[in-house]
């Protein structure tokens, strides 16, 4: 018969599926490791995979309290731009984006990376003077970037209310073609096997609760499978940053906040790109099911409750449906919240921490999803050899502390780069 048959499907179904392999292994945890990655999002898993790829370690663990994937890498409505004004910014997230437009093949998984074009909407001359001055800034580092004209976006965009009655005018837009979304899910499963196949230990169900000190330097870390040595150790949580440092006694500059998105229906192709405006604090994209995603604020107060408030979801749902009258005839089907690592000036923070072999990745905020490829490359680089990448440096935690911040105002969806 057929393996492909409605038949076989049917016996699939009810039997349960034989002959499949996981894609990664289950792994028991070893004493010690060379280097522990607390976290099995995207970034952790990442640098785990360039570890062992680009540097040849080998003897690694990833340590993840639930289930890789599960924290906001499997929560983030996967906008992917590298559209930055300031250099370290754009140049880091320019070099993730050339990333991930080979991520596919380089880890033999379709992580469906789909460069639609993403898109800053621009409601006032002061909005689209500023968007001009961003674009030049991207074009002198030679990243792509193009002012629309209201005209060339009714075009491109054919159900945005352009009309001059609307809430916010819309008076034209900053774009980058080669800026879109990705499969969040895929990105962490990819990466999993990738890594697991050069010999990554990931381990689930294990919560790093405590480090394990020689002097000054951490040796090893406690977990909620037992004590687990190591050469150094890389933090990689997210929203967890603060807590998780905590345990070794650093306290950073960084607050967690709940993000939350929604979802509509599924319905035919009607948002060609990704649409977001800082005026109205929300965005929208098409998934590649045909769900409407809405995205907007975070709730703006510490939490570490991964659920939002309904008042938040109202006002980017209002926003959205402003932006484009026609969304308002959607149902929607289901919403969601991830803890948010803000950092105090909305760049995130990478490299060494006061604690010695103790690393930080972190302070991602809105925007981390689209540095995955590059921040597990950078990270990597500097768990390796101890110092700092070129992309990375200027994002070192001591930064804060020399008052040389990196704050870009209005980096994401939200004017508030926070
Ligand atoms: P995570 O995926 O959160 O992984 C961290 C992991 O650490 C978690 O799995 C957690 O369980 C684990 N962990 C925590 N504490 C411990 C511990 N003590 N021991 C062991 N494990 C621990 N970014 C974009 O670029 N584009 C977007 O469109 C976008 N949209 C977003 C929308 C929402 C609703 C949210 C919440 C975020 C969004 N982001 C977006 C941000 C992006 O999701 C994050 O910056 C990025 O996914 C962070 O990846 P990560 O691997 O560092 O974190």
């Amino acid at each position: 018969m057929n393996r492909y048959s409605a038949l076989g499907l049917v016996r699939g179904a009810l039997g349960g599926h034989k002959h499949w392999q996981p894609a990664w292994r289950d792994a028991e945890p070893k004493p010690s490791y060379d280097i522990i990655i607390i976290g099995g999002g995207g970034h952790g898993l990442a640098t785990a995979y360039y570890l062992a790829k680009v540097h040849g370690i080998r003897n690694i663990a990833v340590l993840e309290k639930g289930w890789i994937g599960g924290g906001n890498t499997g929560r983030n409505t996967t906008i992917v731009r590298s559209n930055y004004r300031l250099a370290p910014l754009h140049d880091l997230f320019e070099f993730g984006l050339k990333m991930w437009e080979h991520l596919s093949d380089e880890l033999n998984y379709n992580v469906m990376f789909s460069p639609r074009g993403a898109m800053f909407l621009g409601h006032s001359d002061a909005d689209m003077t500023r968007l001009a001055e961003r674009g030049d800034a991207m074009r002198c580092s030679g990243i792509d970037a193009e002012l629309m004209t209201r005209d060339k976006l009714a075009k491109f965009e054919p159900l945005l209310d352009l009309s001059r009655s609307a809430r916010f005018p819309i008076e034209g837009a900053l774009i980058q073609r080669r800026g879109g979304t990705a499969r969040h899910d895929a990105v962490a499963w990819g990466y999993a096997r990738a890594a697991d196949g050069l010999g990554v230990d990931i381990i689930q169900k294990c919560e790093v609760t405590g480090f394990v000190r020689d002097g000054d330097a951490v040796v090893g870390v406690e977990t909620t499978r037992g004590r687990i040595g190591a050469g150094r150790v890389g933090i990689c949580v997210a929203g967890n940053s603060g807590h998780v440092a905590g345990l070794a006694g650093l306290r950073l500059p960084i607050e967690s906040q709940t993000l939350q998105a929604m979802v509509t229906e599924g319905v035919k192709p009607m948002v060609n790109s990704v649409i977001m405006s800082q005026s109205m604090h929300c965005y929208i994209s098409q998934s590649d099911k045909g769900g409407i995603v809405f995205g907007g604020d975070p709730d703006n107060w510490p939490s570490y409750a991964q659920r939002g408030i309904p008042m938040v979801m109202d006002g980017a749902i209002a926003q959205g449906i402003a932006l484009m009258p026609a969304l308002s005839r959607l149902r929607m089907v289901r919403t969601w919240s991830g803890v948010t690592d803000m950092s105090f000036d909305g760049a995130p923070i990478i490299g060494e921490t006061p604690v010695k072999n103790l690393f930080l990745n972190g302070g991602w905020c809105y925007g981390g999803f689209k540095a995955t490829p590059a921040s597990g490359w950078t990270y990597a680089h500097t768990l390796a050899t101890g110092k700092p990448h070129a992309l990375n440096a200027p994002f070192a935690l001591d930064r804060f502390r020399r008052g040389d911040t990196i704050d870009e105002t209005g980096t994401g969806p939200m004017p508030n780069s926070r």
